[in-house]
């Protein structure tokens, strides 16, 4: 089913600040899309249904990417679990809701690739949610997005609302969180490099044993994988992306020293968590539908890079920009 959407529509990015979201929204403007809607915290609350209400009926947008939630890594994950469980439930009941209410044509929710049971069977398929228990480290965040999955599907079996959901592997690449408490492994370690190589330091401090297996996407692929499903995707399960391909952290750490501080040691610190062995999506459902991703990791990891030199030379200028955006 392709069904091509109105470049006059109107389309509102919830997030679209974050990593994900300033990705949907530089991809739909490269599409043409002539009115795409946001809101910035200040001016909406998502996690307050009367505010996101009041919004949809002001704004009535056709269409909604809802990319927006609490996010961060391993440590943020498991140090702050109220945050994680209450923002994530309350901005996807309000949205989906107000889509609803409001006549919204169709929305993308999406989730993460840490809703699936931590001894999920390799590469993971789609129908294993809810078949065991979950990765400890992220099991707050994960009950929110698998509430998320169940509230688009439970709006489309009694209302009819075309709502799909996307569950997205391992993301990278511009606006990513480089914080090292909060963040994800690969902007936590390019930044790492970066530090040690302007401090002359020699080791590079590497979270866990190196063996954890993990997948990753640069999150223009998953605008695209995003935009692309808007278009061609309309069923009650939730569908996979990723690239379909996976590496040790140890692996990633190489490829990241080498792009960014090849001199340096990589030194593991075997007191912090793991967290699951390994997450490695099963892609079959979305190839069969013609999707594809185009940017490698290496590529990727390059890029990345890149963008956060030019950010800081941005920042270190007189009249420059005074933070980076750093969470979705
Ligand atoms: P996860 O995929 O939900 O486990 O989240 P992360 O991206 O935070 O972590 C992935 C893996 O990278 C885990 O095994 C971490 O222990 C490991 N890791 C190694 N160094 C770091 C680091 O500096 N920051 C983070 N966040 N993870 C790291």
């Amino acid at each position: 089913m392709h069904r091509e959407i109105d470049r006059a529509a109107r389309i509102y990015v919830a997030g679209h600040n974050g990593l994900v979201g300033s990705a949907v929204v530089r991809r739909l403007q490269a599409a043409g899309f002539k009115n795409v809607l946001t809101a910035s915290r200040q001016q909406l609350d998502l996690r307050d249904q009367g505010e996101v209400s009041h919004w949809f009926k002001a704004n009535r947008p056709d269409y909604v990417y809802l990319v927006a939630g609490t996010v961060g890594g391993i440590l943020a994950n498991s140090t702050r679990p109220a945050e994680f469980i209450y923002d994530n439930m309350m901005i996807h009941g309000t949205v989906v809701h107000a889509a609803h209410e409001y006549g919204t044509k169709k929305l993308l929710y999406l989730g993460s690739s840490c809703i699936y049971p931590r001894q999920a069977t390799q590469p993971i398929t789609e129908d294993q949610l809810l078949t065991g228990p979950l990765e400890p480290t992220n099991e707050w965040y994960a009950i929110a997005k698998i509430a998320g999955i169940k509230l688009c599907q439970a709006y489309r079996r009694q209302y009819g609302c075309d709502f799909i959901s996307a569950m997205p592997t391992n993301l990278y690449g511009p606006n990513d969180n480089f914080d090292l408490n909060s963040g994800h492994v690969l902007p936590a370690l390019m930044r790492k490099f970066h530090d040690a190589k302007l401090a002359g330091a020699k080791s590079v401090e590497i979270w866990g044993t190196g063996s954890p297996m993990r997948e990753f996407l640069h999150v223009d692929d998953l605008a695209d994988a995003c935009a692309f499903l808007m278009e061609n995707y309309s069923d009650d399960s939730h569908i996979n992306v990723g690239s379909g391909l996976d590496l040790s952290i140890h692996d990633l750490a190489e490829k990241v020293r080498s792009v960014v501080y090849p001199e340096s040691e990589l030194h593991f610190d075997k007191s912090k968590p793991d967290g699951t062995p390994r997450k490695v999506l099963d892609v079959t459902r979305l190839r069969d539908l013609g999707w594809a991703p185009k940017v490698d990791l290496d590529t990727g990891i390059r890029s990345t890079y890149q963008w956060l030199l030019d950010q800081q030379e941005v920042m270190n200028t007189p009249r420059g920009m005074q933070t980076v955006q750093v969470d979705g």
